[in-house]
């Protein structure tokens, strides 16, 4: 596996250029590129590849040990370094391979990718029903994989050392991730040199996002990235993929947190990706796309008023919140954006990049001190790795899971509806006009007017005022009665009874002229006193206003505790540790604003009951605690603010998302049967074509067809499982057999499927026979290639 010095035969010698490409072509990879001391197997260079992206923590030093551990030698640190140029060099040759094999596909445009990722997603088909959303996509940033800048030793521990990064011309992982040039022409900054934009007046949204959403979230971001930027280079990554797990595009985080230019530099590459496609293939309008972010409010408001805006209107895209990020919004937010109020996004939560996250995590040791390039070449090796043995190898279990849940869900149809007629509500649309109710309620009471808070202003001042009166006369009452001869002579007190009188004074003086501002503003014909109407109405303002100002702290505090949960399963970061104890913190300040909650609350006339800190904990739901904010009683004797009902209304909506969610899924279904048949299709013609000419290259476009076409059994055998669910309804058979693709590549008219094909990929048709028929074909096709042509389109 590692041969130091060994005599090796050259048999190609006299054939090649160079002794490397022999060496490439006996299958062992030199360490170097010219003189050639040392050469490491191929067989082990794949095995370690392997291991790798199945298990991102074994980096490179341990698995030398353990190979320096089989040949019986002790470890030395230059093995490590060997094996990385072998590797790089192997890489380097698959990376080449791959790209030959997308030429002579015709997907070799930089945007292939990205575009046919999902095939449920991606995949059209001619004459499929139209689903509400077309594509159901989500983005993120993620903090986990920053990479240590090299920098010199410096004397000052706070002054950082020169950078000493080596020169690389190498760029890892181009398929997958954006140019940091593309992504800085969307800082807002550089907007003004989009052409045609023109600065927009503020607050130009049109679906007006939230005020609170952003600080709670942005603060919080903030407080770990803000340390890093002067360590890290690359401060993390953002990703988007749609709601199956394929990643689209990957951006590099460098030198700042997660700004809103990542996720516009994804938007406009994708959507323009998408126009220029849909023009090309001539299909039909385009459908909406919805993107699930953990501040899609605001991340509106920013596309609303940014050069996008125009792209993002003709493509339909519009941002969400993701389910479980959602909760920590506050309710008007949520009803714009959530997901489980917004038609046609069925059961989806647009929390993927959670779930993604927490596997390329375990990336995250091998890449804090690797170079820029191995950075990427690790994180791109593990998305490709992630796509099509994960991503797609999942794909049908992902169907068939969520259309069990959908039909589990739609088993409580029947108790929901009479439910429903038991309140008096007959037709579905008058659920959907309480949340119309809702929101309106919500928005009319969105800010105080400032002439209430002017109000409430005058009232505290007054009453500092009266306060600093009544102890201004106490220390004029004990200047005058101060008698220096009641005291011992080496006690004086003049200086301090003084003192305290000339600042009680300049405190009065501060005041009254603050207080005679307000007066004016307010335009007071008279001063208020203790016993006018004004006075009373301003207390009682000023009661409320407090009550809510605690229930907001309670509120902030208990996202931030949902936010800090929510990253909770991050593992092998460091970040378990750091979370645990800002949970411990945060508990204290919980409980310091419940008292604070329950002060106020006792104040208001009638008071309000007592929360406890159980209770607030175990609510978690924000939406919840929006309802205390409210001092107008009245409001909980509206129908849809009756706990009961509101129950029912998420029921109700669930049933709704669960009948769209079979509605996408069908889609979905006759997509991958369609993908499976034309692709494999496709593939198969393309080796024959070639097979002639160039048998190595036929015989790397058939690993390729292996590469997902290993699932397409199981595929079939789980998609025919969801036929057999209870409550399955028989008439959705029509969607279970393969189609036509509207992408569908061909190699010319003859090889192009006619239409017995399709019954022939039925589903109805899978069985253990004809599985290991098949099977057996390929492994026998697989052995002939494999012994004309090893690694044979390795270029030199
Ligand atoms: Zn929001
Ligand atoms: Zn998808």
């Amino acid at each position: 596996m590692l041969a130091e010095n060994t005599d090796i035969d050259l048999v190609y010698f006299q054939r090649d250029q160079y002794i490397s490409s022999s060496l490439v072509r006996q299958g062992y990879f030199p360490c170097s590129p010219l003189l050639h001391k040392s050469v490491i197997s191929t067989r082990t260079l794949e095995l370690y590849h392997h291991i790798f992206v199945r298990c991102p923590r074994l980096s490179i030093q341990p698995f030398v040990r353990a190979l320096c551990d089989l040949h019986g030698i002790r470890f030395r640190n230059h093995l490590c370094v060997q094996f990385s140029e072998a590797y790089d060099a192997f890489r380097a040759v698959k990376t080449s391979i791959l790209s030959s094999i997308k030429t002579v596909l015709g997907r070799d445009s930089p945007d292939w990718r990205s575009l046919n990722a999902c095939p449920a997603c991606q995949y059209p088909m001619a004459g499929e029903s139209e689903l509400e959303f077309e594509m159901l996509a989500a983005m993120d940033g993620n903090d986990s994989l920053k990479r240590v800048e090299r920098r010199e030793a410096s004397g000052d521990a706070s002054t950082p050392g020169r950078v000493k990064e080596r020169y690389d011309p190498r760029v890892g992982g181009r398929d997958y991730f954006l140019d940091p040039k593309e992504v800085d022409e969307w800082d807002i900054k550089n907007w003004r040199n989009q052409e045609g934009w023109k600065e927009p007046a503020p607050q130009l949204s049109k679906t007006g996002a939230e005020k609170g959403c952003e600080d709670r979230w942005e603060n919080m971001k903030k407080s770990h990235t803000e340390a890093d930027r002067g360590i890290f280079d690359e401060t993390g990554i953002f990703v988007a993929t749609c709601r199956h797990m394929f990643v689209l595009w990957a951006l590099d985080m460098i030198k700042s947190g997660e700004q809103r230019k990542y996720a516009l530099a994804f938007l406009h590459r994708f959507l323009s990706a998408i126009k220029e496609e849909r023009a090309n293939l001539g299909l039909r309008l385009p459908g909406k796309k919805a993107f699930g972010y953990d501040i899609g409010c605001q991340l509106q408001t920013t596309l609303d008023t940014s050069p996008l805006q125009p792209l993002a209107e003709e493509e339909n895209a519009r941002m969400v919140t993701g389910s479980l990020h959602g909760h920590a919004h506050n309710r008007l937010c949520q009803l714009k954006f959530l997901l489980s109020y917004i038609n046609g996004c069925g059961l989806e939560d647009l929390e993927v990049l959670e779930r993604l996250f927490s596997l390329s995590n375990a990336l995250a040791m091998a890449i804090r001190h690797a170079s820029k390039f191995h950075r990427r070449q690790m994180i791109s090796s593990w998305f490709y790795h992630h796509d099509n043995f994960e991503a797609y190898a999942n794909l049908s279990k992902f169907i068939y899971n969520n259309y069990r849940q959908a039909l589990t869900i739609l088993e409580a149809k029947d108790s929901v509806i009479s439910r429903m007629r038991a309140i008096g509500v007959l037709d579905g649309k008058e659920i959907f006009g309480w949340l119309d109710e809702e929101k309106e309620y919500l928005e009319s009471r969105r800010e105080e007017p400032e002439e209430d808070l002017n109000r409430m202003d005058l009232y505290v001042k007054q009453v500092k005022l009266n306060e600093c009166r009544a102890r201004l006369e106490a220390a004029h009452s004990a200047f005058i009665a101060y008698n220096p001869s009641d005291y011992p002579a080496n006690v004086k007190r003049t200086n301090a009874v003084e003192q305290t009188m000339r600042h009680e004074q300049e405190k009065e003086e501060k005041l009254m002229s603050e207080v005679h501002f307000l007066e004016r503003r307010l335009e007071l014909k008279e001063p208020w006193t203790e016993d006018s109407e004004e006075w009373k109405k301003a207390k009682e303002m000023f009661k409320n206003h407090s009550y809510r100002k605690a229930v907001n702290r309670l509120e902030g505090l208990i996202v931030a505790r949902i936010f800090e949960l929510s990253k909770m399963h991050m593992a092998g970061t460091g970040m378990r540790q750091h979370l645990g104890k800002a949970l411990k913190t945060r508990s204290k300040a919980i409980q310091e604003a419940v008292r604070t909650y329950n002060t106020a609350a006792a104040k208001l006339s009638p008071p309000r009951e007592a929360l406890s800190y159980d209770e607030v904990v175990e609510k978690a739901y924000v939406s919840e605690l929006d309802f205390l904010k409210d001092t107008d009683s009245n409001i909980h004797e509206k129908i849809w603010a009756v706990p009961a009902n509101r129950v029912l209304m998420t029921e109700y909506f669930k049933l709704f998302r669960a009948s769209e969610e079979l509605d996408r899924l069908h889609v979905e279904i006759h997509r991958l049967l369609t993908y499976m048949k034309e692709e494999q299709e496709y593939l198969w013609a393309v080796e024959l074509n070639i097979s002639e000419n160039n048998p190595q290259l036929a015989y790397q476009v058939s690993l390729y067809r292996w590469e997902r076409g290993r699932f397409n059994d199981l595929h079939r055998l789980r998609l025919r499982n969801i036929i057999s669910l209870p409550g399955f309804d028989d008439t959705n058979r029509r969607f279970f057999r393969a189609g036509v693709g509207l992408k569908c590549q061909s190699q010319g008219e003859d090889e192009r499927a006619d239409d017995n094909m399709g019954e022939e990929m039925d589903v109805d048709r899978v069985n253990g026979e004809d599985d290991s028929d098949s099977e057996g074909e390929e492994g026998d096709i697989q052995a002939e290639a494999q012994v004309t042509a090893v690694l044979g389109v390795a270029v030199d």
